[in-house]
This record gives structure tokens, sequence and C-alpha cells, in this order.
């Protein structure tokens, strides 16, 4: 690249080092769980997306190693030419059942399960109306599907949704000039990733009812933490069949890597048929299909795990608010503890990790700025002495930096 380029490139980084919003990446080097070990030091993790410690779970391993044993690793095609392996069917059929919808399609992201969501379904001359704090990945599909006709309602705010659904219609009263309908997808998070709070989805539902959209909900962080068994927020909220297209991760609760879509037949048909990410981008590997599947296997045996969080979380949560730390609007196992100030929220991460805990510190661009917090996420496998360990040194730092 040329000089000037290349300086320009690193002033930028500059500036990200001296506001405190550059990203200083940290080398795992044990299997996730309760503790890792960063830089051969063992430090309590609080801030995984390993919810229910799926992610070194001795029954996927073992499903994993037995699937590499008898099928190998990889798949050396896309799903529509021979990548098909009967373990992507079943993760499939499982799947549907588990969230008690028609079908599901599943692909290598949730990131990649967004995008196919929206492009396969929409183009420039549809509309999308997204909630304001949704996660990157839909702003990015919405992107990637070309759609200009964007409305972003305000975080929740049900009464501007609906002004939103009113102006859209100005724009859908005309035909598709391929002669179908336009289409009006209303999309939100299911839970908010960095406020832990929830959708308001059966409120949605029934705008959507109304004015004859289509609804989608990215149930990311709600997959294995609400609902029945972790069936997601729509098995919270008692709302199968009303929402048509449910986004799911495979990296987070279910501990492996992955993304899916669950919705009606003719919905997961079109999907499979069109979905340039399916299409395009290679098939899920051998031992994360089998290991994902044993996945589901054990949610629907038990709820144990998805209980055990929650407890977990209300305890951590409880001690934090009476402490005085200010958690935000939280209803789920993410809970923030908001602090403001990027710089701060970067110096309170680095003295806990001192410590021996590791606490995430989110900052701009991925929340607004001077909205910096830490961001705690409780796994079903910690002890109640990990916890405990882990609220002395928050508030004794908290206490020192003079945030409680
Ligand atoms: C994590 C997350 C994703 C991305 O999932 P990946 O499987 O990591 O690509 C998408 N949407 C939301 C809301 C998320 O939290």
């Amino acid at each position: 690249m040329n000089k000037t380029y290349l300086q320009e490139l690193t002033s930028e980084l500059e500036n990200a080092r001296q506001s405190g919003t550059y990203n200083n990446i940290r080398i795992v080097q044990s299997q996730q769980g309760s503790y890792l070990k960063v830089a051969e030091k063992e430090y309590l993790n609080l801030s995984s997306n390993n919810y229910l410690g799926f992610a070194s779970h001795p029954r996927l391993k073992q499903a994993a190693q037995q699937a590499i044993e008898s099928q190998g690793v990889g798949t050396a095609s896309v799903r529509a030419l021979i990548g098909t392996n009967d373990l992507h069917i079943t993760l499939e059929k499982k799947l549907a059942e588990f969230k008690k919808a028609d079908d599901a399609i599943v692909v290598t992201s949730g990131y990649l399960a967004n995008m196919a969501a929206i492009q396969t379904l929409l183009d420039k001359d549809d509309v999308v109306i997204s909630d304001e704090l949704n996660h990157a990945s839909i702003i990015d599909a919405v992107k990637l599907a070309g759609i200009t006709n964007k409305f972003i309602y305000r975080h929740s705010d049900m009464d501007d949704l609906r002004t939103q659904l009113e102006e859209a219609q100005k724009i859908t009263s005309e035909k598709h000039p391929t002669g179908r309908n336009k289409r009006v997808l209303i999309v939100t998070d299911g839970v908010f990733s960095m406020d832990g709070d929830m959708a308001k989805l059966p409120e949605i539902v029934e705008l959507a009812e109304e004015f004859g959209a289509i609804t989608m909900v990215d149930d990311a962080h709600g997959e294995g933490m609400l609902g029945s068994q972790g069936r997601g927020i729509v098995d919270h909220f008692n709302l199968h069949g009303r929402v048509d297209i449910e986004v799911g991760t495979l990296s987070k609760a279910f501990g492996v890597l992955g993304g899916f879509i669950t919705g009606s037949q003719t919905l997961i048909d079109w999907y499979h048929q069109k979905a340039r990410q399916f299409l395009f981008s290679n098939a899920l590997s051998i031992p994360d299909t089998a290991a994902l599947i044993e996945a589901v296997n054990i949610l629907e045996e038990s709820d144990e795990d998805v209980k055990k969080l929650w407890e977990n979380a209300e305890f951590l949560k409880k001690a934090l608010q009476e402490a005085g730390f200010n958690t935000g609007n939280t209803q789920t196992p993410i809970i923030p503890v908001m602090i403001g100030d990027e710089l701060r929220a970067a110096e309170y991460a680095k003295k806990l990790y001192e410590k021996g805990i590791i606490v995430s510190a989110i900052k701009f661009p991925m929340v607004a700025k001077g909205a910096a917090r830490l961001r705690l996420q409780p796994s079903a496998i910690h002890t109640q002495e990990d916890l405990e360990k882990g609220i002395e040194a928050i508030i004794q730092v908290g206490k020192e930096m003079q945030i409680v």
C-alpha cells in the first residue's frame, strides 16, 4: 500500500489508543470455562457468551471426536452441491423441533444468518424498520440488501414504531418494480447484548399484524437463556408461529459456531434455494455440527443448566445492586455496570484483570460515546465461590475508583 494511505491508518489507530477505544486482543491458552489461562496465568472469566458452559462440555467434545473419526472434519463443498452431510440435516431438524418451528436452515455464523435472512427476502425497493440498538450484523445485512427505505425507531419505543410503520405505508402503497407487493420488515434483537434488556416482542407482533409487516427477531443471546429449556424469546412470550423469521447463533450458549434461521416451511425452503450465504459459502464442519446436535440434545433433556445460569445471574446482579452499582435496564443474565467515560471503563477492566478477573469493558463504537460500561456475563458453570470472588474484586475496585 502506498505510504500516505498507511500513514492515515497509523494515525487513526493512534487516535484510538489515545481515546481508550483501541482493542487489545487477549490470547487464551486454555479451553473456555469459568477460568481462562492467559499469559500463563489463571483468570476468573466473567465475560463470555458461554452461558451454559457448552464450549468445553464433555458431551459436546465427545460427539465432535466421534464424528471426526467416522466422517472427518471438512465438508469440502457448499451445502447446495455435495457439502450437505446427514449431520446437517439432523441438526436442522433438531433445531426446528427445539424452536417449535416448521424447519430450520444452518449457516456458518449468526452474522451470516442475518445476511441471509434479510438479503434473500428484501431488496432496495422494500422497507426495513429497525430498532436503533440492533446488532451490527443486522445493520450490515440491511446495507448488503441495498435497502434504501430504512426506518429506525427509538429503542423499544412502540409509539415510534407505529409512527415508522405509518410512514412506511406511503412507500408500500405502490407495487414493487417486479410487480410483487413491496415488503415491510420489522427487525429487532431479542436480547439487546449491551444492556441485557428484551425486545417488547408481543407489542411488536401486534403492530406487525395490524400493518401486515414481516417480523424478524435476532435471538443470538436469548437462545439457551430465555424460554422453557432455553428455547428463546419467542417461547418466553409464547409467540410461536407469530414471529416470521427467527435468527439464532450457535456460537453463544450453544457453545460452538454457526447460525440458523427457523420459520415456516415455505420460508425455509426459500432460503435453502436462494440464500447466497448458503449457496456460495461452505457448510459447517463435521465436528461443529456433531457437537451442536449434542448441545440441542442436552437442552431437550433438562433445563438444569438454564436454571443455574439464571440463579447465578440473579446472585451477581443482586450483590452489585446492593453495593450501589448502576446495572441499567437488564432483564437477563447480561449485566452491564454503567461507567460512562471510556477511559474509566477501560481502567476498571484493567484493574480487575490485575486482580485475576476478566471482565469486558464495552466502549464506543459498541455503545454510544460516553455510555461505556463493564459487561458481566455469568455462566451456569460458575460456582458461588467464583461469583463471590468476582463480586469482591468489583466492589473493591469500584470503591477505589469512587464509582460506588
Ligand atoms: C453475537 C451476535 C450475532 C453474531 O453471531 P455469530 O454467530 O458470532 O456470527 C448476531 N446478532 C446478535 C444480536 C449477536 O449478539
